[in-house]
Formats: structure tokens, sequence, C-alpha cells
């Protein structure tokens, strides 16, 4: 039986069912998932470079003979190194060091001394000594080849994962279908997106440089046309689903509220709050529905910005639904505004899953009959059994959470009218790429924080190094302040620091009861007295996972550390470091992590150190992630633009836009065969169920 793109991942030879839950949990559960997982780099190995050449901070494939192998004692664990010299007869000059901190079944069979070794990795010239830490051993057979690198996946080694993309791309990649018809594949000379997956996968060996460059930098033509592909899913998505053009919101006209709700606010609106609030005004005013995405980084105040667009809605009659991300969020969203709204008269609602069915359903007779201006809510508020009397704006905050079909179909429930939609997002991107991402959307940028924040002093420190972490935290606390500790994972085990065991060190030394517990499965009434009691300083330290991320705002919170942050991402570090010194105060961020550190995590953690600017921080996230993955919109599956992003390149838009064009002119509906694949492809896509993925 041939393996299909829908099987799970461990029908591949070689895929057992430890690598198969690893990938599951990342996301990657079928054998199309790892066709579709691009290499973020590309390790050549086609020509080795003698140990006496080795430079600091290069990928470099070497060989030579193992002179001595010896174990070492390192500050909180055990590690294995070996010695390597260019050849038996010289000296120490040619010097390489190999590091392990853990090792392999059968690898020291393959260190004794005098073996003949060939491996590649990073070179770090440590003490004037070329080392590689956790090389890859290469068979000593055949010439090198440009090997793909895949995300580094923790728990799977480097050539498993390749080994399991390449069978997968072998088994599967000629069975994914094209959107663009053959007969405009043709005319626009495209190749089949199979055969682009193939050349990006198993690049051949006799690549010119130009060309390694451009599979480097994901600007391959194979890569553009991966590009291409999806931008044209999205433009097809755009236009049967949304009709841009079809139906009429409800034009709020009549005057503008920002005085108004500027004086319910205890601060001044910023100048950039002004603008943003203009540009969303001016589109309220319209019967066009609005489709706007309002972008700032984490702080800079959106909610204000927020709240002026639904005091506007709910004075000419209408009702707002504000979606967060999580319950967490949304009940404190309607907690912040609350006492602005009610200075406003407006009437708020809050509808979360763990609501009981009883009070969900008084939500939604008040959401019914019009008894509420304004509900808040997670995506309880996407369930069939909500119905708005007359819903006039629909506010997402962090887009990147929920899939995209989900926001359409909200946005579609009330049958005469449309909603203005307007999506809240903290995630920076550049404006050349925000045009190719939300592609039909208008864009506002707060690109100011209120007054008199100071810079948040970051540091790394080692994870062993527990005095210095308790030491700041206590600092920090003596200065009235509060904090959070965020860990990877709810509960603890060899490889992760859970929530569990962390609040036992942190209770040990601030007193238990000083001490609270916040992730996802701690029920919504205890969560929400604990945002209060932490707020108020009844407890000092919160310990938690990532569902602290998005939003949570206590502006006494003045020091943040995070476990093991090797283990999360740019995006989401800074998203977290976002939650202190919200009131202008002195505040840090500790980010323990364990040796050894990977290059990515190092230069993840390094530049989070370096700058507190989102989009500084998106271009190196960027940089670092490369091709496939881009500041975390794989976490949105297909809702999110992958590898559009990557060429940064409007010019393959407008190729999509006239695909999208040819295609739809005489098949509006798609339902030619030739545009079969095209209307799947979007089938499968509104069809996506909603993903909230919050950890723990
Ligand atoms: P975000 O854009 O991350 O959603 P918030 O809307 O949560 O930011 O605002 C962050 C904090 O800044 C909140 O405590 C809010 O009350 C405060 N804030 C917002 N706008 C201003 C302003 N113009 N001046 C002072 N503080 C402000
Ligand atoms: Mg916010």
């Amino acid at each position: 039986m041939p393996i299909a793109l829908e099987d799970a991942v461990e029908t591949l030879p070689g895929v057992g069912p430890v690598t198969g839950r690893l990938l599951r949990e990342r996301g990657y559960g079928t054998v199309g998932d790892l066709v579709w997982l691009l290499p973020r780099r590309y390790d050549d190995q086609r020509t080795p470079t003698p140990i006496p050449s080795l430079v600091d901070g290069q990928y470099a494939v070497t060989e030579g003979v193992v002179r001595a192998a010896r174990t070492f004692y390192g500050r909180s664990k055990r590690g294995f190194e070996v010695r390597v010299v260019a050849s038996e007869s010289e000296g120490s000059a040619g010097e390489l060091k190999l590091v392990w901190f853990s090792l392999l079944p059968g690898l020291l069979s393959k260190l004794k001394a005098g073996a003949r070794v060939r491996v590649a990795g990073r070179v770090r010239v440590l003490r004037g000594v070329p080392t590689i830490a956790h090389p890859e051993m290469l068979g000593s057979e055949g010439a090198g080849r440009i090997e793909p690198r895949y995300s580094e996946i923790p728990g799977i080694r480097v050539k498993s994962l390749r080994r399991a993309v390449c069978s997968a791309v072998g088994e599967a990649a000629a069975q994914v279908p094209d959107l663009v018809p053959e007969a405009l594949r043709r005319v626009a000379r495209l190749c089949t997106v199979a055969e682009a997956l193939r050349q990006v996968h198993q690049p051949g060996p006799d690549l010119r440089d130009d060309e390694l460059d451009a599979l480097l930098g994901g600007r391959s033509p194979a890569h553009r046309r991966l590009a291409l592909e999806e931008l044209l899913l999205w433009e097809l998505a755009l236009r049967t689903q949304t009709g841009s053009d079809v139906g009429r919101a409800i034009a709020f006209d009549s005057g503008s509220v920002v005085e108004t709700v500027s004086a319910a606010l205890p601060f001044e609106l910023t100048r950039a709050q002004h603008r943003a609030a203009k540009e969303i005004l001016d589109d309220l005013a319209l019967t066009r529905p609005m489709r706007r995405l309002l972008q700032g980084d984490v702080g800079c105040g959106k909610t204000a910005v927020a709240m002026i667009a639904c005091m506007q809605v709910a004075r000419g009659g209408a009702q707002t639904a504000f979606l967060a991300p999580t319950e967490l969020l949304a009940e404190q969203h309607a907690a912040t505004i609350e006492d602005a709204a009610r200075q406003l008269g407006l009437r708020v609602a809050l509808l979360t899953g763990s609501l009981s069915a009883g009070r969900q359903q008084a939500v939604r007779d008040r959401l019914c009959t019009g008894a509420a201006d304004l509900v808040i809510g997670t995506h309880a508020l996407l369930s069939p059994g909500v119905r708005f009397a007359n819903l006039g704006l629909v506010i997402v905050d962090e887009q990147h959470r929920f899939g995209v079909a989900q926001r359409l179909r909200l946005s579609r429930r009330t049958t005469d009218t449309q909603p203005h939609l307007l999506v809240m997002t903290a995630t920076p991107i550049p404006r050349s790429l925000a045009l190719v991402l939300y592609a039909g959307l208008s864009l506002s940028t707060i690109d100011e924080k209120p007054p008199g924040r100071l810079p948040v002093t970051t540091r790394m420190v080692q994870r062993g190094d527990r005095s210095t972490v308790l030491r700041h935290v206590q600092n920090a606390l003596r200065a009235c302040g509060r904090a959070y500790v965020i860990c990877p994972a709810v509960t603890g085990s060899s490889e992760l620091i859970g929530v569990e065991g962390s609040v036992e060190e942190i209770g040990s030394y601030l007193g238990a009861d000083r001490v609270g517990v916040l992730h996802s499965s701690v029920p919504a009434d205890e969560r929400r007295e604990l945002m209060r009691a932490f707020a108020v300083g009844e407890i000092d330290a919160l310990v938690g996972t990532t569902v602290l991320e998005v939003g949570v705002d206590v502006p006494a919170a003045n020091i943040i550390v995070i476990e093991q942050a090797e283990r999360f991402g740019l995006a989401q570090l800074h998203q977290l470091r976002g939650r202190v010194g919200r009131a202008g105060q002195r505040s840090a961020c500790l980010l323990t992590y364990d040796e050894p550190l990977t290059e990515d995590a190092r230069g993840r953690l390094e530049a989070l150190c370096e700058t507190e600017d989102g989009f500084v921080l998106a271009e190196k996230d960027l940089e670092l992630r490369g091709p496939g993955q881009l500041f975390g919109y794989r976490q949105s599956g297909t809702g999110g633009l992958r590898f559009a992003a990557l060429t940064r390149d409007t010019g393959l838009l407008e190729q999509a836009r006239a695909l999208a064009d040819a295609m739809l002119a005489k098949d509006p509906e798609l339902l030619r065969p030739a545009h079969a694949n095209a209307r799947k492809a979007l089938e499968r896509w509104s069809a996506q169920t909603p993903v909230s993925r919050e950890a723990g």
C-alpha cells in the first residue's frame, strides 16, 4: 500500500511511537505535515575543511583521528569530550574537540582512540581550540551532500528528522495537488508544487553558490512557487468567502466619541492612539464593512482604542463582539474596562466556556435581546447558539490564535448587514510583510508607548544558578512589586521544569501562602480570585505556563522569570516580557537556560537581551527561523501564511491575484474539474476547527 499524505507519521519507515508522539505534539502528525515542513537551512557537507582551517562560528564538515576521550563534570551535568587530530602523526596544532552532554547509545564504540571520524556542526573556538558540541557523525562513505536542516524538535535527532522528512517526501510529495490548473501553469511556466517541494527538500549536489544562497534565503524559484500557491489560496478564500464587495455595514457616523471615552479613562491617550482611533472611526462611518488590522507592540494600549470603537458602535445602537484568545484574557479585558464602561453607560457581558450553562444562557439572552452593548468572550462566542440583536463590530484580539475561517464565520452571522471587523495583534510585523500576510485588511499601527516606561532589564542566567534568580525576585518584591515565574510545562519531567516543582521552590522561599499557581486547567473562579489577589498584593508571585503570555495586565508586576527560556519562541518571550514594568517602574526579565544552548536558542535569548523593539525582534526572528516558520505563524495551521512572508515580494501577490482572476472569471464557484483541487483546499480551510493553543 502506498503511503498517503493523510497517513499518520508512524507509517513512515524509521518513525517509531516515540518520535511519532514528539512530531504530533509539534503539529506534524501526518505524512503531509512533514512534506510541508520546509528546511530552515541547509548544511553544505560537500567539501570537508581541514581541522587547522576551522573558523569560529562557521558550520563545517571536517575529519580526523580520535586521540583520546574522557568524561568530565560540569556545573550541573556530566559531559563527554573527545579530542580529534588531523592525522595520527600530527601534534596538537591541528586539534579539534567534540563535546556531548548526553551520549547516544552506540556512539562510544565509534569514538575509540585511533578511529577515523567525519563530523559536522557549528564550530566554536574555545581557549584557542576549535570545538563542536553535539556534532553530527557522518559516515565515511561517499561524497558529501547539501543536507536540509529542519527546525529543531527537542528529543528528535537531526538525522532522524531528516530521514523521516526525506521518506515522507519520497513517498508522498507527488500526491500534493496543484491549485493552479495545468493550462494556467503552462502559460505562467510554473512547475508543479510536488516538484517545488522536492527541490526545496532535496537540492542536488551540483548547485552553484548563488543558487545555494537563494535556497538559504528562501528566495529560490522553488520557494517562490510554494509561496505563490499559498497566496493563491488566500486570494481565492478572500474572494469566495468574504466577497469583499458584497454586503453592507451599518455606518456609525454620528460624531466622534473619542473625547467622551478619553474623559472616562484614567490617562491621556497617546498621539498614536489618537491616530489609530481616528482611522478606525473613519472606517466605521462608512457602509462598506471595515476590515482593519490594528497592530501595536505589547503594552502600547490597544485596548483603549478598541473601547473607543466599541463606544462609537454602541452610540449608534449596535453591539460589539470582542474575541479574546484565552479565558484569562477575556476576563481581564472585562475587568479593565469595567470602570470606564460604567461611567460611559456601556453594558458589558462576558461569555466563556467555563460559565455554567445557565449563566451562558443568560448572556445569550442579553445578546439576543440587545440588552448588552459589548460581549467579551473566547471561542464560546462562535458557537451556533449565539445570536445578536444587532451586531455592528467584531474585534478579534491576537488574531494569530484564531483560524481565519472562524473569524469570517462570525462576521457573517448576521444576515442583512455585515459587521465591521477590527483585528488586533501585538505581533509586530514589518509593514511590507503585513501587507502580504493580511491582504485585504487596512493597517493601523500604534508605534508609540505610553510615556514614562523604563526599559526592562533583561538577562540570561544559567538554570542552576538559583541564588541569582531568587535574589532578583526578592529585590523586585522589596520594591513593592510582583513576580511572574513561567515554566514550559505544568508537570515537570527529567527534561522540563514544571509549574508544580517551581511553586514548591518559590513557595519555600517566599512562603507558600504568597505564591499562586496559574495554568489553563485551573478553574475560572479560582483563576479570577488569583488574579485579583495578585493584583492587590495578597500574593507576591504567580507561577504558571504561557497562559500568562497574552495581554495579562497587572501594573505592579516588576519581574518575570522565564524558566528554560530556550524552550520558547522569540515572539512568545517578547510577549511574556511585556507583562512587567507596565506602570513605568524599574523591572527585570530573567531568562534561565540549560547548557548547552543550541545556536538558534542562544541567538533568540541574546536578541531579547539586546532590544525591546518588537519590530527589530520580528526581523531577527525571521532571520533565525528561516523558511517555513515565521514568528509563530505555524501555530495557526493553514490559517496563516507560512511561506509567502519569506519572499517579501509583493510581485508574487500580484501574480496570485492574476491567477485568481483567471480562475474565478468564468467559474466563480470553482465548480469545474480543473478547479477541483482549489475547491477542496478551500473547503478544508474553512472547515478548520478552532485552535487556541495555550500551553499547559
Ligand atoms: P496592549 O496594546 O498590549 O493590549 P493594553 O491596552 O493592555 O496594551 O495597555 C497596556 C497598559 O497601558 C494598560 O495598563 C493601560 O491601562 C495602559 N495605557 C494604555 N494607554 C495608555 C496611555 N495613553 N497612557 C498611560 N497608560 C496607558
Ligand atoms: Mg492587549
